[in-house]
């Protein structure tokens, strides 16, 4: 029989999609499960955004779509990111994708060859990793645990950056640990970028509208304005709309990795279907009251969710700042029993709390970082006070 291809021996399925499906599981059989598993928002997009997509249909042109994206839809996401201070950029600029994933992965292919060195921070997000692996990058971790409160520090990315990474990648607001850098900290690791002009920078930073206690969003390009011939900034629908299954994604940066990311569509999906772009053209410039209102609910989730956590004796949680995340340091668990049971690491705890409490949350080591665990809290309201409680429950039962 012949073989697949010897990539395949290094790609692997999400973690988190391994841990929902067992929740999902548990559900089916009855069992009452509150879920801290998968980081969607769980809210729905205005109307307005329904209303462009049945007219598009309605106008379907029959024709495949730009492999760039619409002139529209660049125009509005080029008016978009001027409010998060990104100015002077041109459709050439610009790039769009099947989710910011897909773009991601575009970035990855267009700048990597197999055992370029891809330099980011730990905990990362899972598909870091798993595009590095599929590319055969030789990946370069730089460990931020929760003492550092999981941000990279300049002297870190100095000596990182000193190995000449072909692509260093930057995650702000992050997925796990809802964790945003400062002006000033954003400022200090631009500065440091500006000395290493051999590596390119993708900031992945769909977070940018879910930030709290109004320190605001901040980017390399704004602190130091002459990396925008290095920098690629990507951005996505999918969180602050509430529309990840409509898959869109978007690039800005130098022309020649627009370009390079262009060509990649045109020969992986050449466009983002219509109906989308429409939906997305309208969420981009119309009322911003839904994403406005959510950033405050979850400022308050997350309130409740590190006040829950940071009472259990033992367990550690910086307090993130954006994106719907937590990632409580849990070591003090390891070495400990549950029912019985010895907790030996993060999928012991995450495995016992699942079947003893009906609590899904994702083991930290899904995201290189095996003493924490994430937590994303935007499940209903109503979910949010019980779920907190019987974690609190189940540390208070190790022995
Ligand atoms: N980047 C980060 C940090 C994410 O958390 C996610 C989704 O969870 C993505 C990128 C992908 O987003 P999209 O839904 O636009 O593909």
């Amino acid at each position: 029989m012949p073989q697949l291809a010897k990539r395949m021996g290094r790609a692997k399925p999400s973690a988190i999609m391994v841990v929902a499906e067992k929740a999902k599981q548990l559900k089916a059989e009855g069992r009452d499960i509150i879920s801290f598993s998968i980081g969607v928002p769980n809210f729905l997009p205005g109307e307005h955004v329904y209303a462009a997509a049945r007219k598009a249909l309605e106008n379907d042109s029959g024709q495949y779509g730009s492999n760039r994206g619409s002139n529209e839809l660049l125009d509005a996401f080029l008016k978009h990111i001027e409010q998060v201070g990104l100015t002077g950029y041109t459709r050439a600029n610009c790039a769009t994708g099947i989710g910011a994933k897909h773009v991601l992965y575009n970035l990855c292919e267009a700048l990597l060859d197999a055992g370029d060195g891809f330099a980011f921070a730990t905990p990362y997000w899972t598909s870091y990793v798993d595009i590095g692996e599929i590319l055969d990058a030789d990946i370069q971790l730089l460990p931020c645990p929760a003492e550092q409160d999981y941000k990279l520090t300049p002297a870190q990315l100095d000596a990182a950056l000193a190995k000449k990474p072909k692509v260093f990648l930057f995650n702000n607001p992050s997925n796990p640990t809802g964790m945003v850098y400062t002006k000033d900290e954003i400022s200090a690791l631009a500065d440091v970028i500006v000395k290493h002009p051999d590596t390119w920078v993708i900031t992945d930073d769909i977070y940018n509208r879910m930030v709290f206690d109004g320190i605001g969003y901040h980017n390399f390009v704004q602190a130091r304005p002459e990396l925008r011939d290095r920098v690629v900034f990507m951005d996505s629908l999918s969180k602050t709309y509430g529309m990840p299954g409509w898959r869109a994604g978007f690039m800005v940066g130098p022309e020649v990795v627009a370009k390079a990311v262009t060509i990649m569509n045109s020969n992986h999906i050449t466009n983002i279907p219509e109906i989308v772009t429409a939906a997305a053209v309208a969420a981009l410039s119309g009322p911003q009251d839904v994403p406005d209102a959510k950033r405050a609910e979850f400022q308050a989730k997350r309130d409740q969710v590190v006040a829950a956590l940071n009472a259990i004796p033992g367990v550690v949680c910086p307090v993130p700042q954006g994106a719907f995340y937590a990632f409580p340091d849990i070591s003090v668990a390891f070495g400990k029993s549950h029912d019985g049971k010895v907790i030996a690491n993060d999928v012991d705890l995450c495995n016992a709390l699942l079947e003893a409490k009906g609590v899904a949350c994702v083991p930290g080591s899904a995201f290189g970082e095996p003493r924490g665990l994430r937590i994303s809290y935007t499940c209903p309201t109503p979910q949010l006070a019980p779920g907190l409680q019987r974690i609190q429950e189940f540390f208070a039962e190790l022995s």
